[in-house]
Parts: C-alpha cells; sequence; structure tokens
C-alpha cells in the first residue's frame, strides 16, 4: 500500500482500462476514494454491484465535482464530448487525463475544452485484451506495462511527474514523449497489426475454396493469433483509425512496400532474399524477449488452463494496444 497521490479520483467510463485502473488503485492505495460514471446505466449498475467505486453517478459533470484526477476511460471518439461536458466543472488544480490508443487526437479534441486553472497530461498504458466492460478488468493490467504520457508544453512539470508517479503506484512503466511521436511509434507497434489481423481473418473467413471449418480446425498454424486480436473491440479500433489516419497510412504505405519485395522473393523463387529477411526478424523476436517483453518459453508462455486435455494450449493473457 503507497499512501494516497490523489485524494479523489473520477473514472468516466468504466470499461477493461476504466475498471482495471479502479481495481489497481484500490488494491495499491494509490488515492483516496473513486467515483465513477458511464455512459448506459446498464454498466453503472454492473460497477456498483462489483463494488469498483466509492460512489457511481449519472453523469461525468457531476463524477469531476470535487476530484484532483480525472481519467477518461472512454473510446478515443468521445474524449472532446467527455471534455466538453466536464470543462465547467473542474476544480482548480485537477489532473484531466484519459486512457486513449492514440494522442494528437485527443489533444486536439480535448484540450480546447479545459479550462487554464486544472493540468492536462494525456496517458496511453500500452496494456490491454480482447476483452471489454467492467468484468473484463483486473488489477495487475498495468504490471510492468509502459504508460505513455504526452504532456503539451505548457503542462507544469509537477502535474505530469504526479501522475506519473500513480501509474508507477499500480505497477506500470512510465515514458514522456510528444503525441506524434507516440502516434507514429504505435501506429506500427499496434495500430498495423491490429489492422493486418482484421484484414487475415475476413480474408480468411471469405475464402470459398477453403470451408470455414477447415480454417477453424487448422487454426494452430498462426491464424489462430489473429483471430484474437482481430476479435478486439470494433468501437475502439475504429476510433483508432479514424484518429491516427496519417501515421498508419504512412506505415502502411512502408509495409505494401515491404510486402511487395517479399511477393516478388516467393514468385522468383529467391530463397536467399526470404531467408535474410527471416533471420532478420527472428532476431527482432529475440531483442524483444531479451529486454522482458515477452516470454522466450514456446506458445510466449502464455497459460491456457480452460481448454481440455489433449487440445492445443494457447494466449489469452495481456496483449498491448
Ligand atoms: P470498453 O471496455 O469498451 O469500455 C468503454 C467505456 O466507454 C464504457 O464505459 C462505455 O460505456 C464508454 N463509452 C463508449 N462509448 C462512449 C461514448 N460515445 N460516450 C461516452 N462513453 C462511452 O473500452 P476499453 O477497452 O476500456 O477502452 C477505453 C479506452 O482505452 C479507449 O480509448 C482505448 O483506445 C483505450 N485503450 C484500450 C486498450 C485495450 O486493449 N482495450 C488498451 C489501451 C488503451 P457503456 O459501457 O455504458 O457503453
Amino acid at each position: 500500500m503507497t499512501a494516497p497521490l490523489f485524494n479523489r479520483l473520477a473514472l468516466i467510463g468504466v470499461g477493461l482500462i476504466g475498471s482495471s485502473i479502479a481495481r489497481a488503485a484500490r488494491s495499491t492505495g494509490s488515492v483516496g476514494s473513486i467515483v465513477a460514471t458511464a455512459r448506459s446505466p446498464e454498466t453503472r449498475r454492473r460497477v456498483a454491484e462489483l463494488g469498483l467505486a466509492d460512489q457511481v453517478v449519472e453523469t461525468a459533470a457531476e463524477a469531476v465535482k470535487g476530484a484532483d484526477l480525472i481519467i477518461a476511460c472512454v473510446p478515443v471518439g468521445a474524449c472532446g464530448a467527455v471534455a466538453a461536458e466536464i470543462g465547467p466543472h473542474l476544480a482548480p488544480g485537477a489532473t484531466v487525463s484519459d486512457v486513449g490508443s492514440v494522442k494528437a487526437a485527443i489533444v486536439r479534441d480535448m484540450a480546447p475544452h479545459l479550462p487554464p486553472h486544472v493540468h492536462f497530461v494525456p496517458a496511453h498504458p500500452v496494456a490491454g485484451t480482447e476483452h471489454s466492460g467492467p468484468d473484463a478488468g483486473f488489477a495487475e493490467l498495468f504490471v510492468n506495462r509502459w504508460c505513455i504520457l504526452t504532456p503539451p508544453p505548457s503542462t507544469d512539470a509537477a502535474a505530469t511527474e504526479r501522475l506519473a508517479a500513480f501509474w508507477r503506484a499500480i505497477g506500470a512503466k512510465v515514458e514522456i514523449m510528444t503525441p506524434e511521436h507516440h502516434d507514429l511509434v504505435l501506429a506500427i507497434t499496434s495500430h498495423l497489426p491490429h489492422l493486418i489481423a482484421y484484414t487475415i481473418v475476413g480474408t480468411a473467413d471469405e475464402l470459398a475454396q477453403v470451408t470455414r471449418s477447415e480454417v477453424l480446425q487448422f487454426s494452430a498454424g498462426g491464424f489462430r493469433d489473429f483471430t484474437r486480436i482481430a476479435a478486439s473491440d470494433p468501437t475502439m479500433w475504429r476510433d483508432v483509425f479514424l484518429h491516427n489516419k496519417e501515421a498508419v497510412l504512412e506505415m502502411l504505405g512502408t509495409f505494401s512496400e515491404d510486402l511487395s519485395q517479399l511477393t516478388r522473393a516467393i514468385r522468383r523463387g529467391d530463397g536467399e532474399a526470404l531467408f535474410e529477411h527471416f533471420t532478420r526478424t527472428r532476431a527482432i523476436r529475440r531483442g524483444i524477449v531479451e529486454i522482458g517483453q515477452d516470454s522466450p518459453a514456446p506458445d510466449f508462455g502464455r497459460p491456457h488452463p480452460d481448454l481440455p486435455q489433449g487440445a492445443l494450449p494457447r494466449p489469452y493473457a495481456a496483449d498491448e494496444s
């Protein structure tokens, strides 16, 4: 347990990320109390049933009153409207943040609605799963995962450090960068891989010459990992691509060129080029294991105790989004 870093945390939106923050903040004692709100009465009711907050209120405007830390945990496209609603009700000196997977658009959409007497420190915890809603969260989600803060230049450094301390208290490692740099880095490490997964799973589904049951039956051959990623929340990912358009298109351009090179190597039977490429990518995987971003155990070390005996074990653990 740590001494509370903030007296009152207001969570606006309590899905996978919001409920994980609530659970982690509770279990570490890093905030004095938690007030939560969500768009639908069903989610608010569930949040109350799960005991995730000290108080559950109907509106975001009500939630932020007297709060010294406010975190919007809603889809990227909804953050501007949340900022417009809470702006007039924010206490002087409060820290306003979010968890959106895109950052430049968040700054663009939220900053104009926030009064000068609050500290705006956008954040992105690079941790998640393909599950959504308040039941999907867990307190350990952020442990040893990165949380990237993208404060605008005018933000008070002490406020940024205080939010960084909060994220460290709930287990994360913190990095600070500009929103634009964040968006470029995440475009290649997260957004493009998700787009590729969405594409492959959709393509396999449309293949007439391979029956649907065969695709499912032989899914161990790499396809199954793609299906897990492609099961990610449609609203969240629609918003990511709509709001990180430029960076994703730039990375997609480079990716298409590289894909053309591999296509040419296959067409020409250029084994040397293929071998060289695959050797290089294998070294990248080793580098990821070396810096502790994944386990070297076969199957990525992800246990799957719920599969029947004899079934192939497989993933389902914290992923990076
Ligand atoms: P989630 O489980 O689907 O929860 C979303 C929450 O936002 C729910 O409380 C939902 O309310 C509310 N909401 C949805 N649309 C809204 C709207 N138009 N206006 C107001 N509230 C709305 O989503 P999540 O996975 O926690 O994602 C939340 C944020 O975290 C997103 O910005 C996402 O980019 C970011 N993020 C996600 C991951 C991940 O892997 N999932 C990782 C890092 C960051 P109701 O339940 O009442 O509909």
